[in-house]
């Protein structure tokens, strides 16, 4: 895995979050998404070399919608990016990863997305991505 791609942070109100988070980084997103097959409206700031996207859900059965139910707001995901999401897929579950979606998906900001339970990940959700092409 090459570096901590972005952080995920489940909000409950995208406009007030992209607002903090613009006052905390100094700097607006650079990109707002909605990705309607995960039920989900996105916020995308720059950190240097990482990321951090903001996610509101956009019904009550989004995995956010559940996540926020459950735990409250806060972080929700940390994203690793990978060159070739297709090896880490057999490297993981070899390892005794519990991949969640073995086809990658079609994330936000163009990405592929698969993500481990947080089950076999010491109780986070992790993410793998690669950039789409
Ligand atoms: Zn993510």
């Amino acid at each position: 895995m090459k570096k901590i791609e972005h952080i995920g942070i489940a909000v409950k109100n995208i406009e007030n979050a992209t607002k903090i988070y613009t006052s905390l980084l100094g700097s607006s997103p650079y990109k707002m998404e909605e990705v309607k097959s995960e039920g989900v409206k996105t916020s995308f700031f720059k950190t240097g070399d990482s990321k951090i996207e903001l996610l509101e859900a956009t019904n009550p059965d989004s995995p956010i919608a559940k996540f926020i139910e459950k735990r409250g707001e806060g972080v929700h995901h940390i994203a690793f990016a990978v060159d070739d999401i297709q090896s880490e897929i057999v490297r993981l579950k070899n390892e005794g990863f519990i991949v969640l979606n073995e086809n990658p998906k079609k994330g936000a900001d163009n990405k592929l997305v698969v993500f481990l339970h947080p089950k076999s990940t010491a109780g986070v959700l992790v993410e793998l991505c690669q950039d789409r092409k």
